[in-house]
């Protein structure tokens, strides 16, 4: 077994989408700079060793921690990833249908403005773009929408991909059962709340 306490955490990505494609769930971590992903892909998910790769989801209220390592050919360069994040549809929808397995591919993040946007594109307030002003700062038109600004993003996916089978949700008393959560928590969110 790795030593997991000796990988550096990484947590300098802006989120996680979860996608079907290809028949199977795919978790995304996603980056605003598709260079930065492409070199993170080569640097470190390339040689990272399926079989081994683990993602573990631990939920606090309407949040979850996303905390992802794997055993790596090249142990120098490796990396595990962690992020705090809102719970999402997505996520729901993920952590009842994975079935244990999924893919992971890296994603680039694009955020749209009303201008480039499709007239059916839809905006975080939940309304299409063509229901939001173009002449008015953007503001969204329904009645009772508050939305002061249309805003929405796409997700290119990057073609390379991994397998994961060892996908785990746990709850925060039973994280000390598992080295890479335990890990997790420890490094960057105990050690960090007692310094404070
Ligand atoms: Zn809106
Ligand atoms: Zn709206």
């Amino acid at each position: 077994m790795s030593s997991q306490s000796s990988i550096p955490w990484f947590d300098e990505f802006v989120g996680v989408a979860y996608r079907y494609y290809d028949l199977r769930m795919n978790v995304v971590p996603l980056f605003s700079d598709r260079k930065e992903s492409v070199s993170l892909w080569h640097d470190t998910i390339h040689w990272w060793v399926d079989p081994s790769i683990k993602i573990r989801f631990v939920e606090d209220d309407d949040q979850y921690w996303f905390i992802m390592g794997s055993d790596s050919q090249k142990p120098a360069t490796n990396l595990s990833f962690y992020k705090v994040l809102q719970k999402s549809e997505n996520y729901e929808r993920f952590k009842k249908g994975h079935d244990g397995e999924a893919y992971l591919r890296l994603g680039v993040y694009t955020d749209k403005l009303l201008d480039d946007a499709k007239k059916d594109a839809v905006c975080s307030c939940g309304h299409e773009a063509q229901d939001h002003d173009e002449g008015d700062g953007d503001v969204c038109l329904f009645n009772k929408c508050d939305c002061k600004k249309f805003s929405s993003f796409q997700v290119n996916l990057l073609k390379k991909k991994k397998t994961i089978t060892d996908i785990k949700f746990l709850d925060e008393k039973d994280v000390k059962d598992d080295p890479l959560a335990w890990n997790c928590l420890n490094v960057n969110k105990y050690s960090k709340l007692s310094k404070n």
